[in-house]
């Protein structure tokens, strides 16, 4: 006779910043939480680490000491079109900027502290709902739970295993996108946060902790194609046409050998349950990260979770339609509004005339601005 799984009132697969403050705030109710990382902390990631202040309180409240860590305080937006004009709007109250090096580590750490059982190294291969509960099935052996809840990011395994819609439809030009990132030593203000734009794509940059600058863009597969696959023949020929980014790339120290990447980007709508795995972050839905912020909706999306979960999995469908409903009231519109706000980005022609009218009439950057950042929760 085999041994039986291990039990847990809740599993967790995926470690980001959805997973590992979720964890938190459930160890903390007292539950029993496994949480399934595939990576080891810590680790870099794509991301452009800028992170909206409306949740400083929350990450705090996660025993984040981030008052004590000194980090940079991001008030001053500039935008730049691909033909190098430029305009700067305060941000109020705008970001700070913080490594998902160093976030995410912190926030394991303390995960762990607070009795999260956090596998890493631990890919999961599949979450089955079976006899009114979940069976996964990981590197690290078989584990069973009563709540299973998908924090795994943008694209993951599970998502094909799912056959969730979105994975089923064939990926675009300009629903394919690739994320490119670099950590730079340079000579730039500490409370700018720079996005430039360029042909099909955008590059921010703002500064983190460790003494260095994020300087991370999003673009289309099919620019990256059209430029001999390479990403270098790719910065030179097409990013550096904006004179900002060209002087980035010239002045900086690049601080990695070779750039950070990851591939198959997409923002179509997608579902907040499948099979009764509840999904959050990114895996739930994505906004592009020009339109919105990403860290700041996967934490919250935690804190819906954690404020609805109930103690008996007989109330699972109750639970899992007011999910869904707090998810659409929370979210649905800023994600829609992100959609036609990127629409007005990507072309060159277009960025130009958007960024030379928002010069001209700079109050209606204000309510641009504030659709991509949420209130604090
Ligand atoms: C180019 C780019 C720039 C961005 N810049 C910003 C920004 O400046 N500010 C901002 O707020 N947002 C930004 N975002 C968005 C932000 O990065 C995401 O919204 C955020 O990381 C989502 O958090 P998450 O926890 O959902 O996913 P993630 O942080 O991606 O975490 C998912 C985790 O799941 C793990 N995982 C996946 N599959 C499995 C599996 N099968 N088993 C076990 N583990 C698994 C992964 O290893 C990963 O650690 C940016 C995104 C991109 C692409």
């Amino acid at each position: 006779m085999g041994v039986e799984p291990t039990h847990f009132e809740v599993a967790i697969v995926g470690g980001g910043l959805a997973g590992l403050t979720l964890s938190i705030q459930l160890a903390k109710q007292g539950r029993k939480v496994i949480l399934l990382e595939k990576e080891a902390y810590p680790y870099h990631k794509v991301c452009g680490e800028y992170i909206a202040m409306e949740s400083w309180g929350y990450l705090e409240s996660c025993n984040i000491p981030l008052s004590t860590l000194n980090l940079p305080q991001i008030r001053t937006l500039q935008l730049s079109s691909p033909n190098g004009n430029y305009l700067t709007h305060t941000l109020n109250p705008g970001g700070f900027g913080i490594s998902r090096f160093t976030l995410d580590y912190l926030l394991a750490t303390e995960a762990k502290k607070m009795g999260v059982v956090l596998l890493e190294h631990c890919k999961v291969d599949e979450v089955l709902f079976k006899d009114g509960h979940f069976w996964l099935e990981s590197k690290a052996g078989k584990f069973t739970a009563d709540f299973a809840f998908g924090a795994y990011g943008k694209r993951s395994n599970l998502d094909l295993k799912l056959k969730r819609k979105y994975t089923l439809t064939k990926q675009r030009g300009a629903n394919n996108y690739i994320g490119v990132k670099y950590h730079i030593q340079i000579k730039h203000a500490e409370d700018l946060i720079a996005l430039h734009n360029f042909e099909d794509g955008y590059c921010g940059i703002s500064k983190v902790d460790l003494d260095r600058y994020c300087l991370c863009y999003l673009t289309t597969a099919a620019n990256l194609k059209a430029n001999e696959n390479s990403i270098s023949i790719m910065e030179q020929r097409v990013l550096h046409q904006n004179p900002h980014l060209k002087r980035i790339w010239h002045e900086a120290n690049f601080l990695y050998k070779e750039p950070l990447t990851i591939s198959q980007i997409r923002f179509e709508p997608r579902t907040q349950i499948e099979n009764h795995i509840v999904l959050l972050g990114d895996a739930a839905g994505l906004i592009t990260p020009l339109c919105g912020n990403g860290m700041s909706m996967a934490m919250h999306a935690a804190k819906l979770v954690a404020e609805l979960l109930p103690d008996h999995p007989k109330d699972r469908a109750m639970f899992e339609k007011e999910y869904q409903k707090a998810w659409q009231q929370t979210f649905g519109i800023r994600i829609k509004a992100g959609r036609t706000f990127q629409s007005l980005f990507g072309s060159s022609r277009v960025t130009n005339t958007v960024i030379a009218t928002l010069k001209t009439f700079p109050p209606l950057l204000k309510p641009l601005i504030s659709l991509t950042h949420g209130n604090k929760f």
